[in-house]
Protein backbone atom coordinates (compact mmCIF):
# COMPACT_ATOMS: atom_id res chain seq x y z
CA UNK A 1 0.00 0.00 0.00
CA UNK A 2 2.57 2.46 0.33
CA UNK A 3 3.09 3.95 -3.19
CA UNK A 4 6.37 5.33 -2.78
CA UNK A 5 8.45 1.23 -2.71
CA UNK A 6 9.85 0.50 -5.52
CA UNK A 7 7.97 -2.05 -7.88
CA UNK A 8 8.94 -6.08 -7.10
CA UNK A 9 9.51 -8.39 -10.10
CA UNK A 10 9.45 -12.13 -9.76
CA UNK A 11 11.58 -13.55 -12.49
CA UNK A 12 11.00 -17.20 -13.13
CA UNK A 13 13.63 -19.12 -15.35
CA UNK A 14 15.68 -22.06 -15.21
CA UNK A 15 18.48 -20.46 -16.83
CA UNK A 16 20.23 -19.29 -14.09
CA UNK A 17 22.75 -16.69 -15.77
CA UNK A 18 19.43 -15.18 -17.65
CA UNK A 19 17.75 -14.89 -13.85
CA UNK A 20 21.78 -12.97 -12.13
CA UNK A 21 21.59 -10.78 -15.79
CA UNK A 22 18.18 -9.81 -15.20
CA UNK A 23 18.00 -9.35 -11.97
CA UNK A 24 20.86 -7.23 -12.54
CA UNK A 25 19.72 -5.02 -15.19
CA UNK A 26 16.17 -4.93 -13.28
CA UNK A 27 17.79 -3.50 -9.95
CA UNK A 28 19.90 -0.99 -11.62
CA UNK A 29 16.72 0.55 -12.56
CA UNK A 30 15.60 0.52 -9.33
CA UNK A 31 13.31 -2.20 -8.88
CA UNK A 32 12.96 -4.79 -6.30
CA UNK A 33 13.58 -8.44 -7.83
CA UNK A 34 13.27 -11.77 -6.75
CA UNK A 35 13.54 -15.26 -8.25
CA UNK A 36 12.19 -18.34 -8.45
CA UNK A 37 15.20 -20.52 -10.66
CA UNK A 38 13.31 -23.35 -12.55
CA UNK A 39 9.84 -22.03 -11.98
CA UNK A 40 9.04 -24.65 -8.94
CA UNK A 41 6.93 -23.07 -6.41
CA UNK A 42 6.21 -20.07 -8.37
CA UNK A 43 2.53 -19.90 -6.95
CA UNK A 44 3.68 -20.23 -3.10
CA UNK A 45 6.39 -17.19 -4.10
CA UNK A 46 3.96 -15.24 -5.45
CA UNK A 47 1.43 -14.94 -2.41
CA UNK A 48 4.51 -14.26 -0.08
CA UNK A 49 6.28 -11.88 -2.40
CA UNK A 50 2.96 -10.50 -4.13
CA UNK A 51 4.98 -8.72 -6.45
CA UNK A 52 3.24 -6.14 -9.28
CA UNK A 53 5.12 -7.71 -12.06
CA UNK A 54 6.32 -11.41 -13.21
CA UNK A 55 8.77 -12.59 -15.66
CA UNK A 56 8.00 -16.31 -16.62
CA UNK A 57 9.87 -18.51 -19.31
CA UNK A 58 7.96 -20.78 -21.01
CA UNK A 59 9.91 -23.13 -21.64
CA UNK A 60 11.52 -24.68 -18.48
CA UNK A 61 12.44 -28.59 -17.69
CA UNK A 62 10.16 -29.17 -14.55
CA UNK A 63 7.29 -27.02 -15.36
CA UNK A 64 5.52 -25.76 -18.30
CA UNK A 65 5.52 -21.89 -18.11
CA UNK A 66 2.31 -21.90 -20.16
CA UNK A 67 0.49 -24.24 -17.37
CA UNK A 68 1.44 -22.14 -15.23
CA UNK A 69 0.36 -19.03 -16.77
CA UNK A 70 -3.08 -20.84 -16.94
CA UNK A 71 -3.27 -21.49 -13.64
CA UNK A 72 -2.30 -18.39 -12.31
CA UNK A 73 -4.80 -16.27 -14.29
CA UNK A 74 -7.97 -18.60 -13.19
CA UNK A 75 -6.28 -17.57 -9.88
CA UNK A 76 -8.61 -14.47 -8.69
CA UNK A 77 -5.66 -13.15 -6.59
CA UNK A 78 -3.54 -13.20 -9.19
CA UNK A 79 -6.00 -11.89 -12.06
CA UNK A 80 -4.48 -8.20 -12.40
CA UNK A 81 -1.17 -9.62 -11.82
CA UNK A 82 0.66 -8.48 -16.07
CA UNK A 83 2.91 -11.29 -16.66
CA UNK A 84 5.88 -11.26 -19.31
CA UNK A 85 6.61 -14.24 -20.90
CA UNK A 86 10.07 -14.84 -22.12
CA UNK A 87 11.26 -17.69 -24.32
CA UNK A 88 14.10 -18.67 -26.20
CA UNK A 89 12.83 -19.38 -29.14
CA UNK A 90 10.22 -17.40 -30.78
CA UNK A 91 7.63 -19.76 -31.49
CA UNK A 92 4.49 -18.20 -33.04
CA UNK A 93 2.31 -20.67 -31.66
CA UNK A 94 3.29 -20.06 -27.75
CA UNK A 95 3.22 -17.09 -28.40
CA UNK A 96 -0.69 -16.63 -29.50
CA UNK A 97 -1.10 -19.22 -26.83
CA UNK A 98 0.49 -17.04 -24.02
CA UNK A 99 -0.99 -14.01 -25.17
CA UNK A 100 -4.43 -15.92 -25.23
CA UNK A 101 -3.81 -17.01 -21.68
CA UNK A 102 -3.87 -13.84 -20.50
CA UNK A 103 0.12 -12.96 -20.72
CA UNK A 104 0.67 -9.33 -21.04
CA UNK A 105 3.32 -9.23 -23.77
CA UNK A 106 5.97 -11.44 -25.19
CA UNK A 107 9.44 -11.35 -25.19
CA UNK A 108 11.91 -13.28 -27.10
CA UNK A 109 15.40 -14.36 -26.19
CA UNK A 110 17.96 -13.03 -26.67
CA UNK A 111 16.09 -9.82 -26.16
CA UNK A 112 17.69 -6.10 -26.33
CA UNK A 113 17.62 -4.72 -22.52
CA UNK A 114 15.88 -1.00 -23.50
CA UNK A 115 13.30 -3.00 -25.20
CA UNK A 116 12.52 -5.23 -22.27
CA UNK A 117 12.74 -2.09 -20.03
CA UNK A 118 10.15 -0.52 -21.67
CA UNK A 119 7.85 -3.19 -21.74
CA UNK A 120 8.37 -3.98 -18.02
CA UNK A 121 7.90 -0.31 -17.08
CA UNK A 122 4.79 -0.01 -19.31
CA UNK A 123 3.33 -2.67 -17.77
CA UNK A 124 3.84 -2.12 -14.52
CA UNK A 125 1.81 1.13 -15.30
CA UNK A 126 -1.14 -0.70 -16.67
CA UNK A 127 -0.80 -3.16 -12.94
CA UNK A 128 -0.80 0.02 -11.03
CA UNK A 129 -3.79 2.11 -12.95
CA UNK A 130 -5.66 -1.39 -12.69
CA UNK A 131 -5.01 -1.68 -8.63
CA UNK A 132 -6.06 1.66 -8.28
CA UNK A 133 -9.40 1.37 -10.22
CA UNK A 134 -10.18 -1.94 -8.20
CA UNK A 135 -9.10 -0.17 -4.63
CA UNK A 136 -11.34 2.70 -5.65
CA UNK A 137 -14.17 0.61 -6.66
CA UNK A 138 -13.85 -1.00 -3.42
CA UNK A 139 -13.63 1.72 -1.51
CA UNK A 140 -16.46 3.30 -3.61
CA UNK A 141 -19.01 0.27 -2.68
CA UNK A 142 -17.95 -0.19 0.93
CA UNK A 143 -18.65 4.03 0.94
CA UNK A 144 -21.92 3.67 0.02
CA UNK A 145 -22.70 0.80 2.11
CA UNK A 146 -21.64 2.64 5.14
CA UNK A 147 -23.70 6.01 4.29
CA UNK A 148 -26.27 4.39 3.80
CA UNK A 149 -26.12 2.45 7.22
CA UNK A 150 -24.87 5.99 8.66
CA UNK A 151 -28.09 8.15 6.85
CA UNK A 152 -30.30 6.17 8.27
CA UNK A 153 -29.73 6.68 11.99
CA UNK A 154 -29.12 9.59 12.90
CA UNK A 155 -28.61 9.39 16.91
CA UNK A 156 -24.96 10.69 17.13
CA UNK A 157 -24.04 7.65 19.21
CA UNK A 158 -24.98 4.86 16.81
CA UNK A 159 -23.39 6.88 13.53
CA UNK A 160 -20.37 6.98 15.85
CA UNK A 161 -20.64 3.21 17.05
CA UNK A 162 -21.53 2.30 12.72
CA UNK A 163 -18.58 4.39 11.77
CA UNK A 164 -16.18 2.77 13.96
CA UNK A 165 -17.22 -0.64 13.03
CA UNK A 166 -17.15 -0.28 8.99
CA UNK A 167 -13.87 1.49 9.43
CA UNK A 168 -12.33 -1.43 11.32
CA UNK A 169 -13.69 -4.18 9.36
CA UNK A 170 -12.66 -2.95 6.08
CA UNK A 171 -9.22 -2.10 7.05
CA UNK A 172 -9.48 -5.33 9.06
CA UNK A 173 -7.98 -3.75 12.19
CA UNK A 174 -8.93 -4.82 15.60
CA UNK A 175 -8.86 -1.29 17.67
CA UNK A 176 -11.12 1.45 16.06
CA UNK A 177 -12.59 4.24 18.44
CA UNK A 178 -14.08 7.65 18.74
CA UNK A 179 -12.86 9.99 20.85
CA UNK A 180 -14.49 13.33 21.65
CA UNK A 181 -11.87 16.30 22.27
CA UNK A 182 -11.42 19.96 21.76
CA UNK A 183 -8.02 21.53 21.45
CA UNK A 184 -6.64 22.03 25.22
CA UNK A 185 -8.98 19.18 26.86
CA UNK A 186 -6.60 16.97 28.98
CA UNK A 187 -9.39 14.52 28.86
CA UNK A 188 -11.27 12.89 26.04
CA UNK A 189 -14.51 10.68 25.89
CA UNK A 190 -14.22 7.50 24.11
CA UNK A 191 -17.87 7.47 22.78
CA UNK A 192 -17.76 4.67 20.77
CA UNK A 193 -15.16 1.99 19.98
CA UNK A 194 -14.95 -1.28 17.90
CA UNK A 195 -13.54 -3.44 20.21
CA UNK A 196 -15.89 -2.83 22.94
CA UNK A 197 -19.43 -2.29 21.63
CA UNK A 198 -21.08 -2.00 24.96
CA UNK A 199 -18.69 1.09 25.82
CA UNK A 200 -20.45 4.47 27.33
CA UNK A 201 -18.48 7.54 27.56
CA UNK A 202 -15.32 6.51 28.68
CA UNK A 203 -13.22 9.40 29.96
CA UNK A 204 -9.19 9.15 29.15
CA UNK A 205 -6.40 11.01 29.72
CA UNK A 206 -4.72 12.37 26.38
CA UNK A 207 -1.20 12.92 27.55
CA UNK A 208 -1.52 8.92 27.20
CA UNK A 209 -2.22 9.29 23.81
CA UNK A 210 0.38 12.17 22.10
CA UNK A 211 -1.03 11.28 18.38
CA UNK A 212 -4.58 12.22 19.51
CA UNK A 213 -3.91 15.18 21.07
CA UNK A 214 -1.43 16.30 18.12
CA UNK A 215 -4.49 15.34 15.70
CA UNK A 216 -6.48 17.76 17.77
CA UNK A 217 -4.38 20.61 18.01
CA UNK A 218 -3.00 20.84 14.86
CA UNK A 219 -6.63 19.27 12.96
CA UNK A 220 -4.68 16.99 11.02
CA UNK A 221 -4.06 13.35 10.65
CA UNK A 222 -1.50 11.68 12.39
CA UNK A 223 0.19 8.39 11.71
CA UNK A 224 2.36 6.84 14.00
CA UNK A 225 3.38 3.42 12.24
CA UNK A 226 5.74 2.50 15.17
CA UNK A 227 5.29 3.67 18.82
CA UNK A 228 8.33 1.82 19.95
CA UNK A 229 10.09 4.02 17.51
CA UNK A 230 7.82 7.38 16.99
CA UNK A 231 9.62 10.10 18.41
CA UNK A 232 5.99 11.58 19.39
CA UNK A 233 6.23 8.54 21.95
CA UNK A 234 9.26 9.68 23.40
CA UNK A 235 7.83 10.70 26.67
CA UNK A 236 5.28 7.91 27.28
CA UNK A 237 8.29 4.93 26.00
CA UNK A 238 10.00 6.68 29.42
CA UNK A 239 7.00 6.35 31.04
CA UNK A 240 5.94 2.56 30.05
CA UNK A 241 9.76 1.96 30.98
CA UNK A 242 9.69 3.59 33.95
CA UNK A 243 6.47 1.62 35.32
CA UNK A 244 7.53 -1.84 33.31
CA UNK A 245 3.94 -1.06 30.94
CA UNK A 246 3.65 -3.72 28.12
CA UNK A 247 1.96 -1.63 25.67
CA UNK A 248 0.12 -4.04 22.65
CA UNK A 249 -0.19 -0.71 20.78
CA UNK A 250 2.54 -0.86 17.26
CA UNK A 251 0.76 1.88 15.20
CA UNK A 252 -2.24 4.20 15.69
CA UNK A 253 -3.68 6.78 13.20
CA UNK A 254 -5.33 9.55 14.87
CA UNK A 255 -7.88 11.60 12.62
CA UNK A 256 -9.69 14.84 13.48
CA UNK A 257 -12.97 15.39 12.27
CA UNK A 258 -15.65 18.41 12.47
CA UNK A 259 -19.35 18.74 12.27
CA UNK A 260 -20.24 22.15 11.16
CA UNK A 261 -17.34 23.78 11.53
CA UNK A 262 -17.19 22.71 15.10
CA UNK A 263 -14.09 20.44 15.91
CA UNK A 264 -15.59 17.19 17.70
CA UNK A 265 -12.45 14.87 18.10
CA UNK A 266 -10.48 11.92 16.69
CA UNK A 267 -11.10 8.82 14.95
CA UNK A 268 -8.81 6.37 16.47
CA UNK A 269 -7.63 3.27 14.88
CA UNK A 270 -4.82 1.01 16.29
CA UNK A 271 -3.30 -2.14 15.84
CA UNK A 272 -1.36 -4.53 17.89
CA UNK A 273 1.74 -6.59 17.57
CA UNK A 274 -0.07 -9.19 15.39
CA UNK A 275 -2.06 -7.08 12.82
CA UNK A 276 0.33 -5.43 9.74
CA UNK A 277 1.00 -1.56 11.08
CA UNK A 278 -0.68 0.94 9.79
CA UNK A 279 -0.11 2.73 6.59
CA UNK A 280 -0.78 6.11 5.23
CA UNK A 281 -3.10 4.42 3.07
CA UNK A 282 -4.99 3.04 5.19
CA UNK A 283 -4.78 6.58 6.71
CA UNK A 284 -6.00 8.08 3.89
CA UNK A 285 -8.60 5.63 3.02
CA UNK A 286 -10.03 6.21 7.03
CA UNK A 287 -10.18 9.58 6.10
CA UNK A 288 -12.18 9.80 2.99
CA UNK A 289 -14.70 7.67 5.17
CA UNK A 290 -15.11 10.33 7.89
CA UNK A 291 -15.47 13.07 5.36
CA UNK A 292 -17.69 11.80 3.53
CA UNK A 293 -19.64 10.43 6.16
CA UNK A 294 -19.51 13.68 8.17
CA UNK A 295 -20.67 15.87 5.09
CA UNK A 296 -23.71 13.18 4.35
CA UNK A 297 -24.65 13.61 8.19
CA UNK A 298 -24.14 17.35 8.06
CA UNK A 299 -26.95 17.08 5.19
CA UNK A 300 -29.13 14.66 7.01
CA UNK A 301 -29.14 17.21 9.93
CA UNK A 302 -29.99 20.34 8.38
CA UNK A 303 -32.54 18.78 6.79
CA UNK A 304 -34.24 17.23 9.94
CA UNK A 305 -33.41 20.23 11.51
CA UNK A 306 -35.24 22.36 8.91
CA UNK A 307 -38.35 20.37 8.54
CA UNK A 308 -38.90 19.06 12.40
CA UNK A 309 -38.52 23.04 13.01
CA UNK A 310 -40.82 23.74 10.41
CA UNK A 311 -43.28 21.53 11.90
CA UNK A 312 -42.42 22.42 15.33
CA UNK A 313 -43.68 26.02 14.33
CA UNK A 314 -46.74 25.14 12.86
CA UNK A 315 -47.95 23.33 15.85
CA UNK A 316 -46.75 25.95 18.66
CA UNK A 317 -48.63 28.25 16.54
CA UNK A 318 -51.51 25.92 16.58
CA UNK A 319 -51.46 25.03 20.23
CA UNK A 320 -53.36 26.87 23.28
CA UNK A 321 -50.08 27.63 25.51
CA UNK A 322 -51.93 26.65 28.64
CA UNK A 323 -53.80 23.96 27.62
CA UNK A 324 -51.98 22.10 24.69
CA UNK A 325 -55.41 21.89 22.94
CA UNK A 326 -55.59 23.24 19.51
CA UNK A 327 -56.48 27.44 19.81
CA UNK A 328 -59.30 29.57 18.30
CA UNK A 329 -57.40 29.98 14.96
CA UNK A 330 -56.73 26.11 14.47
CA UNK A 331 -59.84 24.97 15.13
CA UNK A 332 -61.43 27.01 12.62
CA UNK A 333 -59.41 26.05 10.36
CA UNK A 334 -59.91 22.21 11.27
CA UNK A 335 -63.17 22.52 11.22
CA UNK A 336 -63.79 23.80 8.20
CA UNK A 337 -61.76 21.04 6.82
CA UNK A 338 -63.85 18.24 8.53
CA UNK A 339 -66.95 20.09 7.31
CA UNK A 340 -65.40 19.75 3.54
CA UNK A 341 -64.80 16.32 4.20
CA UNK A 342 -67.99 15.44 5.44
CA UNK A 343 -70.06 17.05 2.34
CA UNK A 344 -67.81 15.48 -0.26
CA UNK A 345 -68.61 11.88 1.36
CA UNK A 346 -71.88 12.08 2.73
CA UNK A 347 -70.35 12.08 6.53
CA UNK A 348 -71.66 13.64 9.90
CA UNK A 349 -69.76 15.88 11.86
CA UNK A 350 -70.53 15.61 16.18
CA UNK A 351 -69.26 18.98 17.92
CA UNK A 352 -69.60 19.74 21.37
CA UNK A 353 -69.24 23.44 23.33
CA UNK A 354 -68.67 22.67 26.80
CA UNK A 355 -68.33 25.69 29.26
CA UNK A 356 -67.10 25.70 32.73
CA UNK A 357 -70.02 26.02 35.45
CA UNK A 358 -69.22 29.55 37.74
CA UNK A 359 -66.00 29.57 36.90
CA UNK A 360 -65.25 32.75 38.03
CA UNK A 361 -65.98 31.77 41.41
CA UNK A 362 -63.07 29.43 41.10
CA UNK A 363 -61.02 32.31 40.55
CA UNK A 364 -62.19 34.04 42.97
CA UNK A 365 -62.29 31.66 46.28
CA UNK A 366 -58.92 29.89 45.54
CA UNK A 367 -56.76 32.18 42.95
CA UNK A 368 -56.24 32.65 39.70
CA UNK A 369 -53.39 30.24 39.17
CA UNK A 370 -55.94 27.19 40.68
CA UNK A 371 -58.11 28.61 38.32
CA UNK A 372 -55.09 28.25 35.63
CA UNK A 373 -54.29 24.58 36.66
CA UNK A 374 -58.11 23.92 36.75
CA UNK A 375 -57.87 24.68 32.98
CA UNK A 376 -55.10 22.80 32.14
CA UNK A 377 -56.39 19.65 34.13
CA UNK A 378 -59.58 19.95 31.92
CA UNK A 379 -57.91 20.33 28.78
CA UNK A 380 -55.94 17.03 29.73
CA UNK A 381 -58.87 15.27 30.48
CA UNK A 382 -60.73 16.08 27.59
CA UNK A 383 -58.16 14.85 25.22
CA UNK A 384 -57.87 11.61 26.58
CA UNK A 385 -61.35 11.03 26.72
CA UNK A 386 -61.56 12.06 23.21
CA UNK A 387 -60.93 9.37 20.11
CA UNK A 388 -57.33 9.88 18.63
CA UNK A 389 -59.61 11.44 15.74
CA UNK A 390 -61.55 13.93 17.57
CA UNK A 391 -60.10 17.52 17.82
CA UNK A 392 -60.05 19.07 21.27
CA UNK A 393 -59.33 22.58 21.31
CA UNK A 394 -59.89 25.60 24.28
CA UNK A 395 -62.59 27.94 22.21
CA UNK A 396 -62.40 30.92 25.12
CA UNK A 397 -62.03 31.40 28.74
CA UNK A 398 -63.10 28.23 30.16
CA UNK A 399 -65.11 26.82 27.09
CA UNK A 400 -63.90 24.14 25.27
CA UNK A 401 -65.26 22.72 21.54
CA UNK A 402 -64.79 19.11 21.02
CA UNK A 403 -64.96 17.97 17.21
CA UNK A 404 -66.32 14.40 16.44
CA UNK A 405 -65.61 13.22 12.96
CA UNK A 406 -68.43 10.82 11.08
CA UNK A 407 -70.13 11.37 14.61
CA UNK A 408 -74.17 11.73 14.65
CA UNK A 409 -76.11 13.40 17.62
CA UNK A 410 -76.68 10.24 19.02
CA UNK A 411 -72.92 9.16 18.94
CA UNK A 412 -71.68 12.96 20.15
CA UNK A 413 -74.75 12.77 23.20
CA UNK A 414 -73.17 9.68 24.71
CA UNK A 415 -69.51 11.42 24.59
CA UNK A 416 -70.45 14.50 25.74
CA UNK A 417 -72.85 12.68 28.92
CA UNK A 418 -69.69 10.61 29.99
CA UNK A 419 -67.35 13.64 29.70
CA UNK A 420 -69.93 15.67 31.94
CA UNK A 421 -69.64 12.65 34.85
CA UNK A 422 -66.17 12.97 34.46
CA UNK A 423 -65.95 16.01 34.91
CA UNK A 424 -68.03 16.18 38.11
CA UNK A 425 -66.62 12.91 39.88
CA UNK A 426 -63.28 14.30 39.48
CA UNK A 427 -60.99 16.41 42.37
CA UNK A 428 -59.10 19.42 40.61
CA UNK A 429 -57.37 20.23 43.55
CA UNK A 430 -53.91 20.62 44.07
CA UNK A 431 -52.12 17.86 46.69
CA UNK A 432 -52.42 18.98 49.90
CA UNK A 433 -55.39 21.79 49.10
CA UNK A 434 -58.90 21.32 49.83
CA UNK A 435 -61.37 19.58 47.55
CA UNK A 436 -62.26 20.99 44.57
CA UNK A 437 -65.13 19.85 42.25
CA UNK A 438 -66.75 21.77 39.63
CA UNK A 439 -69.08 21.12 36.91
CA UNK A 440 -69.74 21.42 33.03
CA UNK A 441 -72.80 22.63 30.65
CA UNK A 442 -72.31 21.04 27.08
CA UNK A 443 -74.49 22.34 24.03
CA UNK A 444 -74.70 19.99 21.06
CA UNK A 445 -74.58 20.49 17.28
CA UNK A 446 -74.06 17.64 14.38
CA UNK A 447 -73.56 18.29 10.96
CA UNK A 448 -75.58 18.23 8.22
CA UNK A 449 -77.94 20.43 9.79
CA UNK A 450 -80.08 22.82 7.70
CA UNK A 451 -79.48 25.78 9.73
CA UNK A 452 -75.85 24.88 9.26
CA UNK A 453 -73.82 26.29 6.55
CA UNK A 454 -69.93 26.33 7.86
CA UNK A 455 -67.94 25.46 10.62
CA UNK A 456 -69.24 28.76 12.35
CA UNK A 457 -72.97 28.08 11.98
CA UNK A 458 -72.16 24.87 13.55
CA UNK A 459 -70.53 26.50 17.03
CA UNK A 460 -73.36 28.87 16.76
CA UNK A 461 -75.45 26.07 16.89
CA UNK A 462 -73.60 24.37 19.63
CA UNK A 463 -73.68 27.63 21.76
CA UNK A 464 -76.98 28.06 21.73
CA UNK A 465 -77.92 24.44 23.31
CA UNK A 466 -75.01 25.55 25.88
CA UNK A 467 -77.12 28.71 26.74
CA UNK A 468 -80.47 26.14 27.35
CA UNK A 469 -77.70 23.60 29.62
CA UNK A 470 -77.02 26.96 32.00
CA UNK A 471 -80.26 28.21 31.73
CA UNK A 472 -82.16 24.81 32.78
CA UNK A 473 -79.74 24.60 36.05
CA UNK A 474 -75.92 23.86 34.79
CA UNK A 475 -74.31 20.78 34.57
CA UNK A 476 -76.34 19.46 31.55
CA UNK A 477 -76.46 18.37 28.29
CA UNK A 478 -78.72 19.89 25.71
CA UNK A 479 -79.07 19.62 21.80
P1 LIG B 1 -71.18 30.22 34.02
O1 LIG B 1 -71.62 29.04 34.82
O2 LIG B 1 -72.35 31.09 33.69
O3 LIG B 1 -70.40 29.86 32.86
O4 LIG B 1 -70.31 31.06 35.02
P2 LIG B 1 -68.80 31.43 34.82
O5 LIG B 1 -68.31 32.09 36.02
O6 LIG B 1 -68.05 30.26 34.35
O7 LIG B 1 -68.98 32.42 33.60
P3 LIG B 1 -68.19 33.64 33.02
O8 LIG B 1 -68.10 33.45 31.55
O9 LIG B 1 -68.88 34.88 33.52
O10 LIG B 1 -66.77 33.66 33.65
C1 LIG B 1 -65.68 32.99 33.04
C2 LIG B 1 -64.46 33.30 33.85
O11 LIG B 1 -63.32 32.59 33.39
C3 LIG B 1 -64.09 34.76 33.75
C4 LIG B 1 -62.58 34.77 33.63
O12 LIG B 1 -61.97 35.52 34.65
C5 LIG B 1 -62.17 33.35 33.74
N1 LIG B 1 -61.10 33.02 32.84
C6 LIG B 1 -61.06 33.13 31.50
N2 LIG B 1 -59.86 32.73 31.03
C7 LIG B 1 -59.13 32.38 32.11
C8 LIG B 1 -57.81 31.88 32.26
O13 LIG B 1 -57.06 31.69 31.32
N3 LIG B 1 -57.38 31.58 33.53
C9 LIG B 1 -58.19 31.77 34.61
N4 LIG B 1 -57.72 31.47 35.84
N5 LIG B 1 -59.41 32.25 34.49
C10 LIG B 1 -59.90 32.53 33.25
MG1 LIG C 1 -68.00 31.20 29.63
MG1 LIG D 1 -68.52 29.37 32.59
Amino acid sequence: MTEAAPSKILVADDDLSLVKTLSWILKEQGYEVVSVPGGEGLLAKLEEEKPQLLLLDIMMPKVDGLQLLERLKSDEQFQDLPVLMVSSMPPEEATVKALGLGAADFIAKPFRVKELLARVEAHLRVGRALAQAREEARSRATMVDILHEVTDSLKPDEIYHILARRVARVLNISKCSMVLAKPGDLVGVVVAAYENPMLRNLEIELARYPEIEQAISTGRLVLVTDVRSDPLYTQERLRWERDGIKVPTRSAVALPFSMTDRQLGVFFLRTTGEDPPLTRADAQFAETVIKTAVAAIEKAYDFETAVSDKQRLEKLAATDALTGTLNRRALAEALEAELERARRYNLAVGILLADIDRFKQINDTRGHIAGDSVLRQVGELMRREARSVDLVARYGGEEFVVVMPETALHGAAIFAERLRRRIAARDFADPGEDPLHLTVSIGLACFPDERVHGAEGLVTLADQALYRAKNEGRNLVRE
